[in-house]
């Protein structure tokens, strides 16, 4: 390996070696950078990789609220402020048990690539907190969100960091900390938070934007790759949240059979196709759990979760959309998923893939759609929300979504022209990673040392 990389990974699992998902995400992305860096050796002397991989601010706060029993509970915030090179801080909000500080510097560092590849003038953040909402009443919910945002008011704004949602923060979450934010500051200022209502601000199409973005950038990932469509493909999406509903939407429309999804318990498998209407009304109206959909469809079959196995990836399909979580397919399943015939991943989650299952795939001619390029279609859709603040206006459903579409055939575009620069073939992992850390690179030797 390129020494200054090597260098750079030795100081960075030294300082941080406690955060092993940001670790891994900036090993990702340096192996793959390699012929970008043995190209330009000027970038050791002003510290890029050690800049870039450094977050601009890290902020960790209480938050304490009231549960309905009337006990204080206190949790710990995060926002990482990783990069403001090609505009504010923008990233989403995770409320989830596991989140600490390694998995907001991993989700932060992969948002800047991400934010980079849509094109739009957005930097990298992430924040959340280690709050379970599962289980808890509107009220705690939004006694939560209210104490967060009483902190995390100091930080933000729409020129400096604009938050978003991600797991366990949807519209409800924003709802309630969209208003704590406008009662502190008095103004309404519709750009400082995206993923909002649409009585009040939201944009359509946002709701659907990371998982219909999803299937738009593998039509174009398989098109390019020997003409080959969604029709009639056989396809499995681990998580059944915001991303994977959307996602199964485009891909039902597209032609495609979805025939199972899951969420943390289990994974339900119906060989006639999945009824999304069912999964909305389990997930977005009851809250339920995944296995509830039995309940009404008999005949199909539940398979109960473990810590080592993940048994969505042990059925047979053409097309793996893994939109739950990170490192939630690993070297079994991927070979298992190759057993099975399957011919494309599709990355809805932020790295499900860890990094020997990605090198598997790959090596087996399977096509992977990368997180940080397939996924980005939220966070476009959230610019463009920010525009229409701005311009106090909004677009139609049709509109965005188009926007929506031309900018995940822009980005494809960006990470297969990047991969044939440095003959690389299909390898969009790396197209991805090269594609955006040029931009950024330019974007930082322009700034000076900063
Ligand atoms: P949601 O909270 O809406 O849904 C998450 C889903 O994943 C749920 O079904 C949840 O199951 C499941 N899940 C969460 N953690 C685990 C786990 N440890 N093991 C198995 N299943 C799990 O989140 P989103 O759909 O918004 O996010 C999903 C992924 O997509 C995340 O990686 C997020 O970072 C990424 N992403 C989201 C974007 C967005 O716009 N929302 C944008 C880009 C990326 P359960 O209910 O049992 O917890």
């Amino acid at each position: 390996m390129n020494a200054y990389i090597e260098k750079v990974l030795e100081e960075i699992r030294n300082k941080n070696n406690v955060e092993k998902e940001f670790i891994q995400a900036v090993e990702e992305v340096l192996a793959t950078i390699e012929p970008v860096i043995d190209r330009h050796p000027e970038y050791e002397n002003i510290a890029l990789l050690e800049r870039m991989t450094e977050p601009e601010r890290l902020i960790t706060f209480r938050v304490p609220y009231v549960n309905d029993e009337g006990k204080t509970i206190v949790h710990r915030g995060y926002r990482v402020q990783f990069s403001s090179l090609i505009g504010p801080y923008k990233g989403g909000l995770r409320f989830h048990k596991s989140v600490n500080q390694g998995i907001m510097k991993f989700l932060g560092f992969e948002q800047i690539f991400k934010n980079a590849l849509t094109g739009l003038p957005i930097g990298g953040g992430k924040g959340g907190s280690d709050f379970d909402p599962k289980g808890k009443s509107d009220n705690e919910i939004m006694r939560f969100c209210q104490s967060f945002m009483t902190e995390l008011q100091r930080h933000i704004g729409q020129d400096v960091d604009v938050p978003a949602g991600d797991i366990g923060v949807g519209e409800r979450e924003i709802g309630y900390l969209f208003g704590q934010y406008k009662r502190i500051k008095d103004a309404y200022e519709g750009g400082v938070l995206t993923g909002k209502g649409l009585s009040y601000g939201g944009s359509l199409a946002r709701k659907e934007a990371t998982g219909f973005g999803l299937v738009y950038f593998m039509r174009e990932m398989l098109k390019a790759n020997g003409n080959q469509s969604l029709e009639g493909k056989t396809v499995t999406i681990s998580g059944s949240g915001n991303v994977a509903i959307y996602a199964c939407q485009k891909a039902l429309e597209f032609g495609a059979k979805v025939v199972a999804m899951s969420d943390s318990n289990g994974c339900i498998y119906d060989k006639n196709g999945i009824d999304l209407d069912l999964v909305k009304q389990i997930k977005e109206v009851e809250r339920g759990r995944i296995r509830e959909y039995l309940r009404v469809h008999s005949d199909a079959e539940y398979f109960e979760q473990t810590s080592d196995d993940v048994p969505i990836w042990n059925i047979k399909t053409d097309i793996a959309l893994p939109c739950a979580t990170q490192n939630e397919i690993n070297l079994n399943s991927a070979k298992k998923l190759i057993e099975n015939g399957v011919i494309a991943i599709g990355e809805g989650a932020n790295m499900p893939c860890l990094k020997d299952a990605t090198d598997y795939f790959l090596a087996n001619n399977v096509l992977v759609a990368p997180a940080k390029a397939s996924n980005a279609g939220g966070v476009a859709t959230s610019a463009i929300e920010m525009s229409q603040n701005s311009m106090r206006y909004y677009l139609t459903f049709e509109e965005v979504d188009k926007m929506l579409e031309n900018i995940m055939k822009n980005i494809f575009n960006s990470c297969k022209t990047a991969a044939e620069q440095y003959n690389l073939g299909n390898n969009y992992v790396a197209g991805a990673n090269i594609a955006s850390f040029t931009k950024l690179a330019k974007a930082m030797q322009a700034q000076g040392i900063v």
